[in-house]
C-alpha cells in the first residue's frame, strides 16, 4: 500500500458534513460492508450501514441452501487485517461449510462491535445525488416504512452475487408444491424427507445441493441446461500441523497470494499443456485432480489462453466422469463439450457418484426439451410431466451488475445508473462510475471480484477507498469522481484482459449471457490480482491520477 494512503485524519471536527445525517452510507453488512464500516470508524467518519436481512454475513447469510459451502481454502478465505483475528480463529475443516463462514462473520460484527452502526432488515431502495449540495439521499425501507437518510458518501458493498435469477415459467403460478431459491434459503431448515423434489440448475450452487438433497428426497430429479466440469475437493477436517505451519507466518501465505492472478495461493505450473509428453500430462492431471479444488486449473499455465491445451484437460475431466458414472448414457449427458473452466468450474467430491442413485434422475434439458410449463403438481418437459413435491431453482444470479441496478441510483442530471449501464457496465478500477460523485463500489465491475479469492479482493478494495477517502479529507476536499477518459480506458483495458482468455469464449453470468437482455460483455477484470493492484496504486501514486477531487 503506498505511504500517501493515510488513515490517521482527519479528525470529525474537521469535516463540512455537519448537514448529513451520517458522513457515510454503507449498503450491505456482509465482508465488504463489516470491514468498511470498520475502518470507516478509523478515518473518524460517521457510517451507518443497511442491511436487507435479519443478520449481517450477506451472501454468506442468503445462500444457507444444504451444502453450501466456500470452494477457497478457509486459510485463504479469512480477513488479514487483523493479525489478532486470523491468529485466533480456528477452522474446522478445509473448506467451510456455510454455517462456519457465518458464524465467522458475526464473530467479527461483534468482535470489532460493529453492529452498533448496522440497521438490519433496512433495505436501500434508492439513492439519489444532490449536485447543488453534494449530498445523497438513500430511500431505507424498514418495517414497512421509507425513511431518508443522506450523507456525503455511498458507499456500495452489495455484493457480486446478490441479485437471485429466478426465470419466469408459464403456469409457475398454478404449481401447489413448494419452492426455494439456492441464493434466498430460508433460515428454518427444509425437510425434503421422502418428497418427490426437482432442481433445476447445475451451477455450483445446484452441484452442491444436489448430493445434499438426494441423501433426503424420495426421489430427486435434476434439470440441467448446460452440464458443468466438476472437480473435486477432498475437503476434511483442518490439519492442525498445516494450520499451526500457516499461523507461524501467516503474512507469508497472504504475500504469495496476491502475486497469483487468484490471489489464491496453491501449486501453479506455467509450463505448456502442449509441451509435456502424454505420460507427463497424464501424471500431473492426476496429481492436480488428487490436490483438489479451483487448483485444478494450475496442473498447466495455459489451460485458459490455449484452447488445445484447455482440451487435453478437458478430456481428462470427462474420462473421470466415464469412470465414475455407471450409466453411459447418464455420464454422456454430464459430460460437458464447452472450454474447461470458462463456465465457473465447479468443485464437489460426489457429485458424479450421487447418478449411480436409483432415487436420482437426470432430464436434460438440450436433448429432451426445455421447462415448457408448470402444472399444479410438476414440470413439463418434452411433453412429459415429472411429479413434484418441491422445486428448487439454483438458477443463479443477475451477477456483477444486478446487486448495484436494483437499487434505483439516480447521480448527476438525474441519470440513473441502471441508464448509464445500459450498453454495459462502465467504472473506473471498479471503484467509481463518473456522473456518481462520491459513490464507490467494492468488488464493483471491472474489478477482479468474482474471479479472485473475493475476501482479498474486498479487503485491497476497502484499503484503497479508506486511503483515498482519508486524501480527500486531508486535502480538505469533497468530491470525487472518474474522469470520463480514465474510466472509458479501463473499461478498454478490462474488454482487452478478457479477450486474452478463454473464459469469454462462452455463454456464461461472467458476461451477462444468463440473464435474458443483458448486455453481453465480460463484466469482472480477467487482468489478475497484481496487474489490478498495480493500476489501483499507479493511480494514487499519481495523485489519484484519472480522479477528479475537488
Ligand atoms: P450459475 O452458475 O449461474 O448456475 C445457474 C444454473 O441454472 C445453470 O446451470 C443454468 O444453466 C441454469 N439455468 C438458468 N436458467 C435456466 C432456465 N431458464 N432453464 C434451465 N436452467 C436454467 O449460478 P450458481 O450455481 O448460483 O453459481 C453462481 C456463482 O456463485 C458461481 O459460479 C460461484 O462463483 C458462486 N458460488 C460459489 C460457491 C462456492 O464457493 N463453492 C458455491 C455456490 C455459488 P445454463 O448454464 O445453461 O445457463
Amino acid at each position: 500500500m503506498p505511504d500517501s494512503h493515510d488513515r490517521s485524519l482527519p479528525s470529525p471536527e474537521n469535516t463540512h458534513f455537519k448537514s448529513v445525517d451520517v458522513d457515510v452510507v454503507v449498503v450491505g453488512a456482509g465482508f465488504a460492508g463489516l470491514f468498511m464500516l470498520h475502518r470507516l470508524r478509523g478515518l473518524g467518519l460517521t457510517a451507518r450501514a443497511f442491511e436487507t436481512g435479519d443478520g449481517v454475513g450477506g451472501t454468506w447469510y442468503w445462500n444457507r441452501y444444504p451444502g453450501a459451502r466456500c470452494d477457497v481454502e478457509s486459510m485463504q478465505y479469512s480477513y488479514q487485517f487483523s493479525d489478532d483475528l486470523q491468529q485466533d480463529w480456528s477452522w474446522s475443516e478445509k473448506f467451510a461449510a456455510q454455517p462456519e463462514i457465518l458464524t465467522y462473520a458475526e464473530h467479527v460484527a461483534d468482535r470489532f462491535d460493529l453492529r452498533r452502526d448496522i440497521q438490519l432488515e433496512s433495505r436501500v431502495a434508492a439513492a439519489h445525488w444532490d449536485d447543488a449540495t453534494g449530498i445523497w439521499s438513500a430511500s431505507v425501507e424498514h418495517d414497512g416504512r421509507t425513511s431518508t437518510v443522506t450523507s456525503k458518501f455511498l458507499i456500495l458493498c452489495v455484493g457480486c452475487l446478490s441479485a437471485a435469477n429466478r426465470p419466469s415459467f408459464a403456469g409457475f403460478e398454478r404449481f401447489q408444491g413448494s419452492h426455494y431459491h439456492t441464493g434466498y434459503w430460508p433460515k428454518d431448515p427444509v425437510d425434503f424427507t421422502g418428497l418427490k423434489v426437482g432442481i433445476i440448475g447445475t451451477g455450483s450452487s445446484g452441484i452442491q445441493t444436489i448430493p445434499h438433497v438426494a441423501e433426503q428426497a424420495g426421489h430427486l430429479t435434476v434439470f440441467q441446461r448446460t452440464p458443468n466440469y466438476v472437480v473435486p475437493d477432498w475437503n476434511g477436517p483442518l490439519d492442525p500441523a498445516y494450520e499451526a505451519e500457516i499461523k507461524a507466518d501467516y503474512q507469508d501465505l497472504r504475500s504469495n497470494a496476491k502475486t497469483r492472478p487468484s490471489g489464491i495461493w496453491v501449486p501453479f505450473n506455467t509450463d505448456s499443456a502442449l509441451d509435456a509428453s502424454d505420460e507427463e500430462r497424464q501424471r500431473r492431471f492426476e496429481e492436480f485432480w488428487g490436490y483438489g479444488g479451483l487448483g485444478f486449473m494450475g496442473s498447466f499455465g495455459d489451460l485458459l489462453t490455449n484452447a488445445d491445451s484447455n482440451r487435453l484437460a478437458a478430456d481428462f475431466v470427462r474420462g473421470k466422469i466415464a469412470e465414475i458414472v455407471s450409466d453411459p448414457d447418464v455420464a454422456r449427458k454430464l459430460t460437458p463439450d464447452n472450454v474447461l473452466g470458462c463456465k465457473r468450474l465447479c468443485v464437489h467430491a460426489t457429485y458424479y457418484q450421487t447418478f449411480n442413485r436409483d432415487d436420482v434422475s437426470l432430464v436434460d434439458l438440450r436433448t429432451e426439451g426445455a421447462i415448457e410449463h408448470f402444472t399444479e403438481t410438476g414440470l413439463v418437459v418434452g411433453g412429459v410431466e415429472y411429479p413434484l413435491d418441491a422445486v428448487i431453482f439454483a438458477t443463479g444470479f443477475d451477477a456483477m451488475t444486478g446487486s448495484f441496478e436494483k437499487i434505483a441510483i439516480s447521480g448527476v442530471e438525474g441519470q440513473t445508473l441502471k441508464q448509464k449501464w445500459e450498453a454495459g457496465p462502465s467504472t473506473y478500477l471498479g471503484f467509481q462510475s463518473a456522473g456518481f460523485p462520491n459513490m464507490f463500489m467494492v468488488t464493483g465491475p471491472g474489478s477482479p471480484s468474482v474471479l479472485s479469492n473475493v475476501l482479498l479482493s474486498i479487503e485491497q478494495n476497502i484499503e484503497w477507498i479508506t486511503g483515498c477517502l482519508g486524501t480527500l479529507l486531508q486535502k480538505g476536499q469533497s468530491r470525487i469522481e472518474p474522469e470520463i477518459d480514465a474510466e472509458e480506458a479501463w473499461v478498454e483495458e478490462v474488454n482487452r484482459a478478457a479477450g486474452g482468455s478463454l473464459r469469454s469464449t462462452c455463454s456464461s453470468w461472467y458476461n451477462g449471457a444468463n440473464i435474458p437482455g443483458k448486455p453481453l460483455v465480460f463484466i469482472p477484470y480477467i487482468g489478475g490480482i497484481p496487474d489490478y493492484t498495480k493500476a489501483c496504486d499507479a493511480a494514487v501514486e499519481n495523485g489519484y491520477a484519472g480522479f477528479k477531487m475537488r
